[in-house]
C-alpha cells in the first residue's frame, strides 16, 4: 500500500508544477566552463553545445589546468579521502596549509575549513552566542545564514535589506533588551540581486553600538576587491569586519568546501564546538589542494578582475540598449527582471533553443512577481561568446514580446 505521505508529496509537487515553479536539472557532459555541452536526445550526437552564463565560475578557475594539476598531485600524494573528521585522524598538513593560506590572504588570525560554506554558516553562530546575546541579520541573507541563526539561542533581530536606519533601530532594540554581545550578520554580495552590502556604514554602526560584524563573502572572494579579498576590500570596510565566511565552491576553483576566517578565539571555539565541523568528514585532499592553487591564482589576478569588470559593463550596456530591465549593481551578477515565474521560464527556454544556458529564478528563491534570469559574467567567456549571448537575448526577448 502506498503511504499517505507519498500521495501528499505527489500532490504538492503537482501544485508546484502547475505554478511553473518546478526546477529541472539539465545534464552537462563536459567540464564546467564557458562552452559546455548538454545532453539532448533530439540533437545530433545526443548533445548540444551551449554558452554558459550561470556558473559561479567568475574567474574561470573551475577547469584551470594549474588547479587541476594541483588537485591531481594531491590525489597521488595525499590520497582520495580522509574517512575521518578533523579531530580524530582527518587533519593532514594540507588542511592546515589551506587554513593558514586563507588567513594570510584575508588578513585574519586564522581560518577553519568546513565541508561547504553552508556548513560554515550553519555551525558559526551557535557556539559563539548564548541566550543573553543578540544576532542582527539582513533580510536578504543567504539561506545558510538564516539556518545558522536558527540554531542559536541568541535573540534574533532582522533588518530590511541594506536599510541602515532599520539596522540602527534593531541595535537600539537589542540594547534595550539588555543584550550582552551583538553580532551583525550580512552577505557581502547579495546573490539574487548582485549588490554589495554597505559595509562602511554597517561597521560604523557596529562600532557605535559595540557589535561585531560577520560577512558571508561567497559571491565576492577571489573576484572582487584588491587581491580578490572580497567586499570588505572593495568597500574600504577591510579590517573592521571581524568574521568572514566563504566558499571554495565558487570563484576559488568551484570544487567544494567552506571556511570561516576570524580572530583566534573565534576559530579555536569553532574547532571545539561547531557541530558541522566536529561531526562531518574532513575535506578531500584533492579539493584542498585545488583550492590552495586557486587562491594563489586569484590573489594575483588583477588582469582577470579587470577583464571581468569590462565584460560586465559591456553586457549591461548592450542589454539595457536592447530594452531589458536590469537591476543596477557593480558585481558580475546581472539580474534580468521579468516579473512572473512563467515569463522567466519562457525566456530561459527561448535562450536554451538559441544555445545560451541561463537559469530562471522565481519564488521561493526570490519574492513572487520578481522572477528573473540571473546572468553571471565569467572571464572564461570570449568576446564572441558574449556577443552571441547578447544577440540571443535580444532575439528571444523580441520573439516573446519582452522588449
Ligand atoms: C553559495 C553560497 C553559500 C553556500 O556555499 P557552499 O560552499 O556551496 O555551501 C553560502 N552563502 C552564500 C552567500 C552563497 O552564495
Amino acid at each position: 500500500m502506498t503511504h499517505p505521505l507519498l500521495k501528499h508529496l505527489r500532490d504538492e509537487l503537482a501544485a508546484l508544477d502547475r505554478e511553473g515553479l518546478t526546477k529541472r536539472e539539465r545534464l552537462i557532459t563536459t567540464p564546467q566552463r564557458a562552452r559546455i555541452a548538454v545532453r539532448d536526445p533530439l540533437a545530433e550526437g545526443g548533445e548540444r553545445a551551449m554558452i554558459n552564463l550561470c556558473a559561479n565560475n567568475y574567474l574561470g578557475l573551475a577547469d584551470d589546468p594549474d588547479v587541476i594539476a594541483s588537485a591531481r598531485a594531491a590525489l597521488d600524494e595525499f590520497g582520495f579521502g580522509m574517512a575521518s573528521v578533523r579531530f580524530i585522524c582527518g587533519t593532514q598538513t594540507l588542511h592546515r596549509a589551506l587554513e593558514t593560506r586563507i588567513a594570510r590572504w584575508l588578513g585574519t588570525d586564522d581560518a577553519i575549513l568546513f565541508a561547504a560554506c553552508f556548513d560554515a554558516n550553519g555551525g558559526l553562530f551557535e557556539p559563539l552566542l548564548g541566550p543573553e546575546d543578540a544576532v542582527i541579520s539582513d533580510s536578504l541573507n543567504h539561506a545558510s545564514i538564516i539556518d545558522g541563526i536558527r540554531m542559536t539561542k541568541a535573540r534574533r533581530y532582522r533588518f530590511e535589506n541594506a536599510d541602515m536606519n532599520a539596522l540602527e533601530d534593531r541595535l537600539k532594540e537589542a540594547d534595550r533588551d539588555g543584550a550582552r554581545f551583538r553580532l551583525i550578520a550580512t552577505d557581502g554580495v547579495f546573490s539574487m540581486d548582485g549588490h554589495v552590502a554597505k559595509l562602511p556604514e554597517i561597521c560604523a554602526l557596529a562600532e557605535r553600538y559595540g557589535a561585531m560584524v560577520m560577512v558571508d563573502d561567497c559571491h565576492a572572494h577571489g573576484h572582487l576587491g584588491e587581491g580578490g579579498r572580497g567586499s570588505p576590500a572593495l568597500t574600504g570596510g577591510g579590517g573592521r569586519v571581524q568574521i568572514v565566511t566563504g566558499t571554495l565552491g565558487k570563484t576559488l576553483g568551484g570544487g567544494m568546501g567552506g571556511f570561516v576566517a576570524a580572530p583566534q578565539p573565534v576559530i579555536d571555539t569553532l574547532r571545539q564546538r561547531a557541530r558541522p565541523y566536529l561531526f562531518s568528514n574532513s575535506l578531500a585532499p584533492p579539493l584542498a589542494a585545488g583550492a590552495l592553487k586557486a587562491i594563489d591564482i586569484a590573489e594575483a589576478a588583477d588582469d582577470r578582475r579587470e577583464r571581468l569588470a569590462i565584460l560586465t559593463r559591456r553586457f549591461r550596456v548592450a542589454m539595457e540598449g536592447a530594452g531589458f530591465d536590469l537591476l543596477p549593481g557593480e558585481t558580475p551578477i546581472v539580474p534580468v527582471m521579468l516579473g512572473e515565474a512563467q515569463r522567466a521560464q519562457d525566456l530561459a527556454r527561448a535562450l536554451d533553443e538559441r544555445g545560451v544556458y541561463v537559469a530562471g529564478f522565481f519564488y521561493p528563491v526570490v519574492p513572487r512577481g520578481r522572477a528573473r534570469i540571473r546572468v553571471q559574467m565569467s572571464t572564461a567567456l570570449s568576446d564572441a561568446d558574449l556577443d552571441h549571448a547578447i544577440d540571443a537575448f535580444a532575439d528571444a526577448g523580441r520573439a516573446l514580446g519582452i522588449i
